[in-house]
């Protein structure tokens, strides 16, 4: 093999969850990771009805252009198809340009210290060295990661903007690309929130994107990649809601008498004088950040995680806890016993933002289903002993479900309390009625059940205090479970909702 520069380091992955878990003897579901970037939900359209036809055609190969999603591509970015270069995300990218303008001999400058590593392994995979003298290619990170500082363009040409984190920073670079030697890089793995799907893709000047694409692997995305980048782009993500939450938590950062620097992106660089020290506390309590040699960085999660952060920055640092302990209408809620292991993230004014993965098949379906009737965000996600069938997850994550929407719920006041809803799905029918004011009944009458729908509506009403009455009918067995959720969670969705009058019973709550 070629041999690489005495310098050259390759990327290191941070720890696994199941490492740090190990390390610090906590259970996985307890780390939370502030240490990626990433927002922590896929967006709504990652649903596995989006590559399903794509899964039916995995047999064959894709068309490696992927024109569909280049030309949606293309009218998010606002140039034209020609100007677009595919690829398995932003890092096969610095990789690609790398290669393509540098070789033995010459230099790559790479703007900012410290900035995103990459660019520097790229260089030297490439044979080239690192340096500002007429560089073969110059790379700028913007806003840059880690600092989150959009600053002034490097003036050599060519030049490779970073733009991973555009979304949250409303600067680009596009505009130049026509006329000067700018390539922009961009990806889904960020304000998407597919990282794991990997794709990405370069913005340039259409000679310049052809050369590009001729030095690439022919199909550089999978099909399932390219299905769910199409479904999240007809749908793009409104960052507001996570600047708005940056800027709280860089107040509340600034509260515990740290110094955080003004970011542009969706993460916080905090300078401090003992910064593995400082995240290895943290590790301690399940939040996992990055150390740099000068501060830390952690993403920028949502209020719920985000809290959790302060709290355990506040103890570390010995403050007093900037924010009020968490609260609103929502929960988080860890169900851990001898068979399951189930975390749930529950906000009763969401927008259906459903995640349920257990590995119970059916019953996350039946789940998420019922969720996303009742208009709430659930992430419920872990594992169980399926190797005994699906009884304990099943049942668990209606368990771990119903004692978050208890929390969720609080003390109950101020909420419509009852709700009801009928609800065809085909052959069947179905009909729910909710009463929340905190005793729990359950009577559930399905014509047909495909094996735990009765018991699983059962243990979400024992374990979140509710009385349900549910009625369904139908000729098979998935629809009747499924018309019934539904019809829960279109009654939850009213029975939870706000209602000014405050008049939900006449003696007291219950
Ligand atoms: N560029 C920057 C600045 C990044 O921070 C990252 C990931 N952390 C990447 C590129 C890699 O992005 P992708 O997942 O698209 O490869």
């Amino acid at each position: 093999m070629r041999v690489l520069p005495a310098a050259f380091a390759a990327y290191e992955w941070a720890p696994s969850t199941a490492e740090l878990a190990r390390r610090t003897g906590l259970d996985p579901i307890e780390i939370v990771r502030f240490d990626a970037n990433v927002p922590p939900q896929p967006p709504p359209s990652a649903r596995p009805g989006t590559i399903a036809s794509k899964l039916a055609d995995l047999s064959s190969y894709p068309h490696g252009g992927y024109p569909e999603l280049v030309h949606a591509i293309a009218a998010y970015a606002g140039v034209a198809a020609e100007n677009v270069v595919l690829a398995a995300g932003a890092d096969d990218l610095i990789l690609l340009t790398a290669r393509a303008f540098a070789g033995p001999g010459e230099r790559v400058a790479v703007a900012d210290d410290p900035t995103y590593p990459l660019y520097r392994i790229a260089a030297w995979l490439a044979g080239a060295e690192i340096g500002d003298d007429e560089p073969a290619l110059t790379y700028c990170c913007r806003p840059n990661n880690p600092t989150g500082a959009v600053d002034e363009l490097p003036p050599s040409r060519p030049l490779v903007v970073d733009e991973a984190y555009a979304e949250y920073a409303g600067e680009s670079a596009v505009p130049l690309i026509e006329r000067e030697d700018v390539v922009v890089l961009r990806t889904f793995s960020k304000a998407f929130g597919l990282a794991g799907a990997r794709i990405g893709y370069a913005l340039a000047r259409a000679e310049l994107a052809a050369e590009l694409r001729a030095r690439q692997n022919p199909a550089p995305i999978s099909t399932l990649s390219a299905a769910l980048a199409l479904a999240a782009l007809s749908e793009p993500p409104d960052v507001t809601p996570v600047v708005e939450e940056r800027e709280r938590l860089a107040r509340a950062v600034r509260a515990l008498g740290l110094r955080p620097l003004p970011s542009c992106a969706s993460f916080l660089f905090v300078p401090h004088d003992d910064p593995h020290g400082l995240a290895e506390t943290l590790l301690r309590s399940g939040i996992v950040v990055r150390a740099f040699e000068d501060g830390i960085r952690f993403s920028v999660r949502d209020e719920t995680d985000d809290d959790l952060l302060l709290e355990a920055l506040a103890r570390a640092l010995d403050r007093p806890v900037p924010v009020a302990p968490a609260g609103g209408r929502r929960a988080r809620h860890l169900r851990a016993t001898a068979e399951t292991r189930l975390r749930v993230r529950l906000a009763l004014d969401g927008a259906g933002r459903v995640h349920v993965v257990t590995g119970a098949g059916l019953y996350d379906h039946l789940l998420e289903q019922l969720a996303f009737h009742a208009g709430f965000d659930l992430v419920l996600e872990g594992v169980g002993d399926l190797e005994t069938g699906p009884h304990h997850t099943a049942e668990d994550a209606a368990l771990a479900l119903g004692e978050a929407l208890d929390r969720a719920l609080g003390d109950r006041r101020g909420i419509s309390r009852y709700g009801d809803a009928r609800v065809p799905m085909d052959d069947a029918l179905a009909e729910a009625t909710v009463d929340l004011g905190g005793r729990a009944w359950a009577r559930v009458d399905l014509e047909r059940d495909p094996g735990l729908a009765v018991h699983v509506l059962g243990s979400l009403a024992s374990a979140g205090r509710l009385a349900i009455h549910v009625r369904a009918s139908g000729r098979d067995d998935h629809h009747v479970a499924e018309a019934a959720f539904k019809a829960v969670g279109r009654a939850l969705r009213a029975a939870t909702r706000l209602d000014r009058t405050g008049s939900s019973s006449t003696k007291g709550i219950t």
